[in-house]
């Protein structure tokens, strides 16, 4: 038997698979999407498919076309990516094999449909190259949105790479693969640190002479400088190969240089046609050239949709350069601990946000469903970009604040504002789909009634100073929108379709060919009528009848006996029994025009929608100028409406390196306590020219955070971070008042992440952390730590913890502004010996007699943060708290007490090694004698035999020479130890 592997139709799969590697095909045949061999597999398992055989030895798996989009979502969202090979050609008109090509790659980072994206998230592309030069190694950078258009260039050291990513919203990496195909070990690291998608690319795309020709051809320019790119910009190959992979996954076209440098002089956007993988630039434009010019003479289906799709990527505006300076930098780890995007236990930024509160992180709380702070998805990204992206100039803050303050203070404009943002849909993402020619009739209308808000627009921000830059952005574009927008609405039906495979997206009175097609239609009968009637009176022949019949058609009946009067200009078509049947030219016409009335009005429509669709295709520009001031308007007023919510206050932000928050709270929690949240104050650094602080005594710059567990010292210091943060994002914080001295970089050390450190100890995490911090911390830093030295045992860890502290507190002259919350109170006595630089804060608890548990006292954690130490864990309360059996309690109640009777004996000569280094630390001088419930840091190293021994002694019945002995036993017993 022939090899089923040899059939034309399955080398034309092999094609397309060998031009897409590591994709999944879907390959249309007929109402199927058919995938064979391995990829049947994988599909079978990861959608539920039956695996089938096409033929002996041959497997094979299929899905509906009309299913297509739903099983995209679950492909790309289990990781895949996946190429879709259609039909360009009615099978029916196809001699030998139906010619088909791969129309779309779909991949993580490349989505533009609506099914496949989240409205409130970016889903950007990051390309990656790195430059070597000297021992020095950077990474150029380029981020494509191509749902949006939206193209940015970067560079960063090598190492920072992962939080250069981190807060961008990331869908996919691509990179350069090595020889052998394999992921450089450098991009191996980062994506599993981030957890996303990487696509590997021939190498030759990331060269910088290669992009450079790409860049220049697809934008029509002769030199990139006008982008802000210089002839060896380091961002040059990442943006480059970012754009071929852009070019292959959304408009088929596989990039090839020969075919390109072809076009390059003939072409300047390129039609960038849906065809198969390999077809030149060329042999695409003729394709589709042809394909329109035969638009009108015969009806055309969903392929030669697919074939009219033109200026792809046309949306992708030129690469703008982002500039590293004027920014503010949170790495990956503390985006992460300080659960800006996403909380720690999991839910990512696509999480469903769920209450008011919403998913518990930052971002949630301005977008979750029940804050719906803003409108618009734009805004909603935009606010998103915003918050993980906040700025570095007090310039740059106060305008974004001038403008949120413009909103709080005016809440009518405000409430105005979001009434008309209500009716902006995701004009962004709607203008790119048009670009890609994957508009449907409701995108369309949408975009139309969107960008006719444009003059509500204008009224309102008319005179308002502090809106002035989204003014004229909407200015700008309003000119070339507002005709389009009402060419749509008065052309579109109020209720669309939701593609235009039947019609009816058009009015009616609006086009005479489509209104004849569609009267024809319904009219068919009066058409007949008429026509006979205009006959009858023209050759007065009153027997003449018009019919019809399904076989026959159309024709004229003259009874037999009027035959012979018949004029010249009926032609006889078929003689009956008693009469003569006719037709005529006009007649021929109507029925041409009837039987094919319904294909011609959808057709019509289709070329109406092209037309349309290609009117807002030559404003795209337009329209992302409209769809940012709209993004801006609304990511603004969702800070108001934030900040006008729950109360809080404009921080005045400065440039000396200070933090003065007074009544603070840690937003996320304050949403879900309520009132019940406890406000806290925190006064750090010295401005010059301020005096004496008003709370926590000293203007020091590093404050010690002591205090039992679960008291609050994690939040108090995390809410510190996220109004710093919110401060630097422009928007209003969670204070009674606020103070923020310009940041440069936030450092958080809180909990192990496994998610970001798989396969690593908790404790090297821990170090690996803190190093980074004190590697790259400057004055105008904010260091967040929370329990350092936790993850090894407690002499090494307080032993680090200090050095630490001290590093932070004292080692520069102008020491970065820090919070350290720690278990180990011994750290307290670095405020005594550097003072003005540590301050000890801690979180006031309240204690009393227990009435059920006599002898002990009931605790309540006031949340209240403090000046001064404090010298108590309550560690063993936290655990009768937390339920521990009460047979345990008893026993660590009784340990610790032993324990602590030990410990006042203090470190003496007998002390062990431990003990002995850990007295070299200065800070036990300082140490504070032990009270109920604490357990001294040290005791828990005395546990000696000769202690045992000395407990078992019976000194009354000891003859003073037996005592002697057993002195000297256990003397000797120490000493061998
Ligand atoms: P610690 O870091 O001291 O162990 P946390 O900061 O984790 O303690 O706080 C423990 C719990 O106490 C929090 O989950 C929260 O419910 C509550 N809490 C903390 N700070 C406050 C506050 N200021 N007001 C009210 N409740 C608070």
């Amino acid at each position: 038997m022939a090899d089923p592997r040899e059939t034309p139709a399955m080398q034309q799969y092999y094609r397309f698979k060998r031009q897409h590697p590591g994709c999944l095909l879907l390959f249309r045949m007929g109402d199927f999407y058919e995938t064979f061999d391995e990829d049947a597999v994988t599909i079978s398992r990861a959608l539920g498919l039956t695996l089938t055989q096409r033929t002996e030895g041959l497997p094979m798996a299929g899905a509906p076309y009309h299913q297509l989009e739903n099983y995209l979502r679950r492909l790309v969202q289990q990781g895949y990516r996946v190429a879709v090979a259609d039909q360009l050609q009615d099978p029916k008109e196809a001699k030998g094999i139906v010619d088909r090509g791969v129309t779309r790659v779909v991949t993580p980072g490349t989505l533009v449909d609506d099914s496949l994206l989240d409205g409130d998230a970016s889903n950007t592309l990051a390309a990656v190259a790195f430059i070597e030069s000297g021992d020095d190694s950077h990474a150029g950078l380029a981020f494509v949105e191509a749902s949006t258009g939206e193209f940015v260039v970067a560079d960063c050291r090598a190492d920072q790479l992962a939080d250069e990513l981190a807060r961008r919203a990331v869908g996919e990496i691509i990179y350069a693969s090595n020889a052998d195909g394999a992921m450089p070990p450098r991009v191996a690291r980062v994506v599993k640190m981030l957890g996303v998608a990487a696509t590997g690319r021939p190498s030759w795309q990331f060269r910088v002479d290669e992009a450079r020709e790409l860049l220049k051809t697809h934008f029509g320019v002769t030199t990139l400088a006008g982008f802000g790119l210089g002839e060896e910009d380091p961002a040059i190959p990442a943006a480059g190969a970012a754009l071929a992979y852009l070019k292959e996954t959304q408009a088929g076209e596989v990039d090839d240089p020969a075919a390109r440098r072809e076009a390059a002089g003939r072409e300047v956007l390129g039609f960038i046609g849906p065809m198969g993988a390999g077809v030149s630039a060329a042999e695409i434009g003729a394709k589709v050239a042809s394909a329109a010019a035969g638009s009108t003479s015969r009806g055309r289906g969903e392929e030669q949709r697919l074939k009219s799709r033109r200026l792809a990527l046309a949306h992708l505006r030129p690469p703008r350069r982002e500039e590293a300076s004027g920014r503010f930098v949170i790495d990956a780890v503390s985006l992460r601990s300080l659960e800006i995007e996403r909380t720690i236990r999991g839910g990512g930024p696509r999480a469903a946000s769920r209450d008011a509160a919403g998913d518990g992180t930052l971002v949630g709380l301005f977008l979750g469903v029940g804050a719906a702070c803003c409108r618009t998805p734009m805004g909603r990204r935009l606010l998103r970009e915003w918050l993980c992206q906040p700025l570095g100039t007090v310039e740059g803050i106060l305008s974004r604040q001038k403008a949120v303050a413009t909103f709080v203070e005016d809440r009518l404009l405000a409430e105005k504002m979001r009434a008309s943002l209500d009716g902006v849909q995701d004009v962004a993402r709607i203008a790119g789909r048009i670009a890609l020619g994957r508009a449907t009739p409701r995108d369309l209308c949408a975009l139309g009634k969107s960008i006719s808000a444009v003059s509500q627009l204008l009224d309102l921000t008319m005179g308002v100073a502090a809106l002035a830059p989204q003014r004229k952005l909407v200015e700008e574009a309003r000119g070339a929108i507002e005709p389009v927008a009402q060419r749509i609405i008065s052309r579109c039906c109020d209720e669309p379709p939701a593609h235009m495979r039947e019609g009816g997206l058009f009015r009616d009175g609006i086009d005479a060919e489509l209104d004849e097609a569609r009267l024809l239609q319904t009219d068919a009968g009066s058409w007949l009528a008429e026509y006979q009637q205009t006959l009858v009176n023209r050759y007065d022949l009153p027997g003449l009848k018009v019919g019809f019949n399904k076989i026959f058609g159309y024709f004229i009946e003259l009874p037999a006996a009027q035959a012979r009067r018949a004029p010249e200009e009926l032609s006889r078509k078929q003689t009956l029994k008693n009469a003569e049947r006719y037709t005529t030219p006009e007649l021929r016409d109507f029925e041409n025009k009837v039987t094919t009335a319904q294909s011609r009005a959808i057709e019509r429509e289709r070329v109406m929608f092209e037309d349309l669709c290609g009117e807002a295709l030559g404003i795209v520009g337009q329209i992302a100028s409209f769809g940012r001031a709209v993004a801006e308007l609304d990511a603004l007023q969702g800070m108001a409406d934030r900040a006008v919510r729950r109360g809080w206050v404009r921080p005045e932000i400065v440039e000396e390196p200070v933090l003065r928050i007074h009544g603070g709270r840690h937003p996320v929690l304050e949403e879900l306590l309520g009132s019940g949240f406890v406000p806290n104050d925190v006064e750090l650094g010295t401005a010059a020219g301020h005096g004496p602080s008003e709370a926590g005594g000293s203007p020091a710059s590093l404050a010690l955070i002591t205090g039992p567990n679960m008291a609050g010292k994690s939040t108090f210091i995390r809410q510190v971070a996220l109004i710093t943060l919110l401060a630097h994002a422009g928007s209003y914080v969670p204070a009674d008042r606020a103070t923020v001295g310009l940041v440069d970089r936030i450092f958080t050390r809180i909990g192990a992440d496994d998610a970001l450190h798989s396969g690593q100890s908790t404790f090297m995490v821990e170090m690996t952390e803190t190093a980074n911090i004190l590697n790259h911390v400057t004055p105008r830093s904010l260091v967040i730590l929370d329990e350092i030295g936790r993850g090894t045992s407690t002499l090494d860890g307080l032993s680090l913890a200090w050095a630490i502290a001290e590093f932070l507190g004292g080692a520069a002259e102008n020491g970065p502004r820090a919070l350290f919350a720690t278990h180990y109170h011994e750290l307290t006595g670095l405020e005594e010996r550097m003072p003005g630089r540590v301050k000890n804060l801690h979180v006031a608890v309240r204690e009393w007699p227990s009435a059920t548990d006599p002898g002990h006292n009931e605790i309540i954690f006031l949340h209240r943060i403090l000046p001064g130490r404090t010298d108590q864990s309550y560690g063993i309360h936290v655990a009768r708290l937390a339920g521990l059996p009460k047979g345990v309690v008893e026993r660590s109640r009784e340990v610790l007490s032993s324990l602590a009777v030990h410990q006042g004996a203090g470190i003496g000569k007998s002390a062990t090694p431990g003990e002995r280094a850990a007295a070299s630390i200065p800070a036990l001088a300082t140490r504070v004698a032990p009270r109920d419930g604490q357990l001294a840091l040290f005791t828990e190293y005395i546990n000696h035999p000769a202690i045992a021994q000395l407990r078992e002694i019976k000194i009354e019945s000891l003859s003073p020479m037996q005592a002697f002995d057993e002195l000297r036993r256990i003397k000797l017993m120490t000493e061998q130890a």
